[in-house]
């Protein structure tokens, strides 16, 4: 079975993939410096902790594990922390990503993996957005991905031994419906997460950024994809390289989207939990519609999405949030 080096696999969607490649009987090992991540969160193979701008140990990693393809995660991934620091991002996005496509050129290692994201869009003008949507980004973030997916383009237009996928994630939540893993970050920035925190009281309330916007209830609306779909991409994307697939680029979502008010309306009911809401500023930087088209993953590698039910997103994400504290303490 093929040799899959995971940076990032301790953290979120990583570890979520990990779990799904080790199911599969895939040989993992991930590559994480544990600055978000959690050493419990990795389910298969080994880990080594270690950070990206570390090219002794990378060379090292490759050398002894001989990976068949990279699947890479590891990220700086909080847009306001993006705008303040963005020297932090363009290093640990981009240039840490360039040690890692040396290393794989280095080790003649040709199939990579990239977690993009909806962000290389910005405010979109069609919406559904399709892949060929023009690449705007109004964040540091969002401009840290955009530049990695030129480089792996410019990159695999130069050599014919490199090919890659990369999948532009829109709203990731919900976490392992088997309770094993989850959203386990210090900080909680996205809505699900922070209303979830809410209801369990750990926030005291919850803010609405902007209720003027031009969509139906005024709230903005996003595609809210379950984190094992984006898993499941990630496994169909990697078979699709391994069996000779050309790169290409992949929007992940569900195709339809909801309002901040019905995602709190739908954490109350799924909850049962009533909790303090109040009506706040616009966000900045917030495009009001983020929906995906997703016909391109659907028809070119048969994705087929198992979990698009708001209600279940919410139900996985509030079972692991009430183990997580305990986790946090093993
Ligand atoms: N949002 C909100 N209150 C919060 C967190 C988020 O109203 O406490 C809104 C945010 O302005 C955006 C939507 O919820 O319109 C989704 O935000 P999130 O940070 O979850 O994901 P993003 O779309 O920014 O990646």
């Amino acid at each position: 079975m093929a040799k899959i080096l995971v940076t990032g696999g301790a953290g979120y969607i990583g570890s979520h993939v990990v779990k799904l490649l080790g199911e599969n009987g895939y040989e993992v090992l991930t590559y994480d410096n544990l600055s978000t991540g959690h050493k419990w969160a990795v389910l298969y193979g080994d880990l080594i902790k270690a950070d990206l701008a570390d090219k002794e140990t990378l060379r090292k990693v490759f050398k002894e594990f001989k990976p068949d393809a990279v699947m890479h995660f590891a990220a700086s991934i909080v847009v306001p922390e993006s705008v303040k620091n963005p020297l932090k991002y363009y290093r640990n996005n981009v240039v840490n990503t360039i040690n890692l496509l040396e290393a794989m050129e280095e080790f003649g290692v040709k199939n990579f993996i990239f977690s993009s994201s909806a962000a290389v869009y910005g405010i979109p003008e069609k919406i559904p957005i399709s892949e060929n949507a023009p690449l705007n980004p109004i964040n540091p973030y969002g401009e840290t991905k955009a530049t990695v997916e030129r480089i792996l383009r410019d990159l695999a237009n130069s050599r014919d031994n490199f090919r890659y996928v990369s999948l532009r994630y829109f709203n990731v939540a919900g976490a392992d419906p088997e309770g094993k893993i989850g959203f386990a970050y210090p900080e909680a920035t996205h809505l699900i997460i922070r209303a979830l925190k809410v209801a369990k009281g750990e926030i005291e309330k919850l803010e609405i950024y902007g209720t003027d916007y031009p969509t139906p209830d005024g709230t903005c609306i996003r595609d809210y994809i379950h984190v094992m779909d984006i898993a499941e991409a990630h496994l169909i994307a990697l078979e699709y390289l391994l069996d000779g697939g050309e790169s290409d680029v992949f929007n992940c979502g569900y195709g339809h989207g909801f309002s901040v008010k019905e995602v709190v309306e739908t954490v109350k009911k799924v909850t049962g939990r009533k909790f303090k809401v109040i009506e706040a500023e616009r966000r900045p930087g917030d495009p009001p519609f983020l929906v995906a088209d997703n016909s391109k993953i659907k028809e070119k590698l048969q994705w087929k999405p198992k979990y698009d039910d708001l209600e279940f997103i919410i139900k996985t994400a509030w079972d692991w949030e009430n183990k997580l504290k305990k986790k946090l303490l093993d």
